[in-house]
This record gives C-alpha cells, structure tokens and sequence, in this order.
C-alpha cells in the first residue's frame, strides 16, 4: 500500500515537499551541530527497550543522512541514496523490515549482503510541529525479528522525544562540551553587535576556524579524548579573545569568532595569534600530550557584507581555502577574490546535482552557501569529481558551470 500511495504522488508534488523540507531543515539549522547527551540517551533507550544492536537519531539533508546521534554504528554520516530511512522521508510514515533478505527493496543493500549483516529495520519520521519530516528515528537488528503495534507506539514517542530535545536545544545559549555559545545564540549576539557597528561607522570582523584532522584525534584516542581537545581548544581561543569578542560553536569542530572594532588585517592578527597558541600548547589528558592544529578563515564587514550569514559564509570559505593550501594556516576572504568568488553568499540548503562526463555522471549534492559567482557544496565523497563540471539546483531550473577553487573530502567551493 505504501509503495503505491509514494508512487500516486506526482513527482512536481514531491518536489515541492522535499524543497519545503529542506526549508524546515535549514531554519532549525541542526546539520553537523555537536552531539548532545540528551540525542544519546534516546539512542541508548531504543538499545535497551527493544534489545537490539543499533539506535539512530538522523537528519536527512538533500543527498546524505547524518547521525545527529547513534549507537552501534561507527560512521558519522552516509549517502542518502544508500540509506533505509530514505523511504521514510519518501513515503512520510513508518518504515519496518523484519527481514531484509525477504525484501526486494534491501535484499541486495551492501548493509545486509556484507560485514554489517543487517537484517531488521524499523525507522519512523522525525516530524516538526509544521509536519515537516526533516530525519529519522531507527532500531536496526542483525537477526529478524517482528515488530508489533506497541513496538511502533514506543518508537513513534521516542521520535517525539527527540523532536521536543529539538526544540528545546533551539532555546540553548551555550554548548554545554566548550561553552561556547551554541550556533543559534551566536548569530543573534552576532546581529546585535553587526547593528552596532552599523549605526557607529565602527568596523567588525569574524573568524570561522576547524581543527585539522580531528576525525584522526577521534579514531586514534577515543571519543572522550576528543572532546577533552575540544574542551581545551575552546579555552585556547577564548584566552586570545577580549570580553566584548563572540565565541560560538558552529559544529562539531567547528567554532566561530566575532570581532566588535577589529578591521580585516587586526582579524588576520587575532587569527595568527591563535593559530600559534593552539599549534604550540601540547594538551594533556590520559592519552599522553596531544598537539592539534587548527586552519582559520576570516571576513570583514564592508558596504556589501553586513549580515552574519554573508561573513559566515565568506570565512567558511576562506577557511577551506586554508585546508586546501596545507592546514595550519590562516586565509582572509579577501585574498581569495581575485580566484573569481568575489559576491556575497548568502547560507542555504537546497538539493542540487553535480553533472559531468558530458551529462553521464551525476552526483547528489547540498548547496550550503550560494552567491551570484560562486557557492559553497556537500558532497559524500568529493574523489573522482572533475575540476569543472555543471552544477544544477534540483526543481529550480538552475544551471551553470563552474570550476573547483577549493575542496575537501565533503566540501567544495565553486566559482560559476
Ligand atoms: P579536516 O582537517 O579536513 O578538518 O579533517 P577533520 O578530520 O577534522 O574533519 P572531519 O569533518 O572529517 O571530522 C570531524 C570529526 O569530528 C568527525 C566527528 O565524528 C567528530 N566530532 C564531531 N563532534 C564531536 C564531538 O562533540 N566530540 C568528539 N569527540 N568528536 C566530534
Ligand atoms: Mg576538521
Ligand atoms: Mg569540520
């Protein structure tokens, strides 16, 4: 019944729905947040209640599902495409597979012929207030097993749970892993003080920086050593920062400054000053000394830029540029100009596709930041990507070429 009613919708419908989707996604602005013990104990509770190896909480963006919290399951993310919970959003209810090899749709998935060995699934959506499906709630198994009405009562109120934890988190002022302030404070203190330095002719500069290969501190040291590198990169930034100065946590590793008074090249200053004192602080912990380093991106206010997610967007970029040129270093906005992405960009979250080999290759993408010559683009997997290709935005008509200017695994900065 499900399959049919997804296939009776038209595909202009569907569109409309998932770019409302994708809206309701971006105003929560949830992707890539830091992990939140209230995301794992729903995780864990969906271990223990129904006894089974896997719990996810996830968000589904335009071509990758991201784990804001799971248990079971070591990667962070995966494409959407290679997904189960892809069908709840497709088919907007509860999906449950008590045995994949039985069914046609996953019987062939990777997750059940290979090492992972997945054999049962039960993924509800995780709704807003407005109905909006923005991810998923799961419990997946290695061994089949059923799945009754009052399983999917008890998964459907965890949902509700980390639907009201949402909610709740949009409330926050400050992450409670650095104390920093969380995303969302951050960039209303950041309206307030832009509003200032408007009304006063003063300057105002921002700094967008992430740890270089953190992933490797993870993996190597363990999770709690990670977050102990977080907790004192945090206090390195903070101890280089003036009381009227914003320290925000973007995302994971991830944390952005704001400068009250301080122009692009005392920006650059402030950042390089950084830069050497997280470079040269061994940080201690039961893992030994650990050195990071970190790569910074910064942007001015000017007559053009004057809103925080334009300056955001700007030393995002700028800040990959300073990943591409070899980590550890600090790169202004400005002097990336001349490369051909001079406009404002403004943060946004659309589903896009990346077309190449004359049309015969297409990769799903998120459009994260986009100007009227550039943009900013998620990807998987951003190996095997050619240097120039078209870039088209899914359900607008939008084409263009454009070339790479910067790039990480999942990150590309394109000049159209
Ligand atoms: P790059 O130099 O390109 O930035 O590489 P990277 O390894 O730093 O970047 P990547 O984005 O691949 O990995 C970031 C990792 O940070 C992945 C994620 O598991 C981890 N992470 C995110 N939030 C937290 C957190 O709160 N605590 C810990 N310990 N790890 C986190
Ligand atoms: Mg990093
Ligand atoms: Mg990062």
């Amino acid at each position: 019944m499900v399959v049919a009613r997804a296939f009776g919708k038209s595909s202009a419908d569907a569109r409309k729905r998932e770019m409302e989707r994708l809206a309701a996604l971006e105003q929560l602005d949830l992707l890539d947040a830091p992990r939140d013990e209230g995301f794992d104990r729903i995780v864990r509770l969906i271990k223990q209640i129904f006894a089974i190896d896997i719990g996810l909480v996830s968000l589904i963006d335009a071509h990758r599902q991201w784990y804001q919290a799971c248990s079971g399951l070591t990667a962070d993310e995966v494409p959407r495409e290679d997904t189960f919970c892809r069908y709840v959003v497709d088919y907007e209810e509860p999906v449950i597979v008590q045995d994949a090899t039985k069914d046609p749709r996953f019987a062939q998935h990777p997750a059940v012929t290979g090492d992972s060995h997945i054999r049962f699934y039960a993924g509800v959506p995780l709704t807003t207030k407005a109905g909006h499906i923005i991810g998923t709630v799961c419990a997946i198994d290695r061994r089949p097993r059923s799945f009754g009405a009052r399983d999917l009562a008890i998964l459907e109120e965890l949902a509700g749970a980390a639907m009201d934890r949402i909610e709740l988190l949009q409330s926050a002022a400050t992450d409670s892993l650095t104390e920093a302030l969380t995303r969302r404070a951050f960039k209303q203190e950041a309206d307030q003080l832009i509003s200032l330095a408007i009304r006063h002719q003063h300057n105002l500069s921002t700094i967008v920086l992430d740890i270089d290969r953190f992933k490797s501190v993870n993996d190597t040291h363990g999770h709690a050593a990670g977050d102990q590198v977080l907790r004192a990169v945090a206090a390195t930034c903070k101890a280089n920062l003036r009381a009227g100065d914003l320290f925000g946590r973007l995302g994971g590793e991830e944390f952005c400054i704001v400068l009250p008074h301080i122009d692009r090249e005392g920006a650059a200053a402030v950042a390089e000053k950084m830069r050497a004192a997280i470079s040269a602080q061994p940080i201690q912990g039961d893992f030994g000394a650990l050195t990071v380093t970190a790569s910074f991106g910064i942007s001015s206010m000017s007559i053009i830029t004057k809103d925080i997610e334009t300056l955001l967007a700007q030393a995002d970029a700028a800040m990959y540029h300073a990943k591409n040129s070899g980590r550890d270093r600090c790169v202004s906005w400005n002097s990336i100009r001349s490369e051909g992405s001079a406009g404002a960009r403004r943060r946004v979250l659309k589903a896009g596709s990346i077309l190449f080999n004359d049309r015969r290759s297409t990769i799903d993408c998120t459009i994260k930041s986009l100007g009227a010559d550039s943009a900013g683009l998620s990807v998987s997997n951003s190996a095997g990507i050619p240097p120039e290709f078209i870039l088209a935005i899914k359900g607008e008509g939008f084409e263009t070429t454009c070339r790479v200017i910067a790039q990480d695994r999942q990150n590309l900065e394109v000049a159209f």
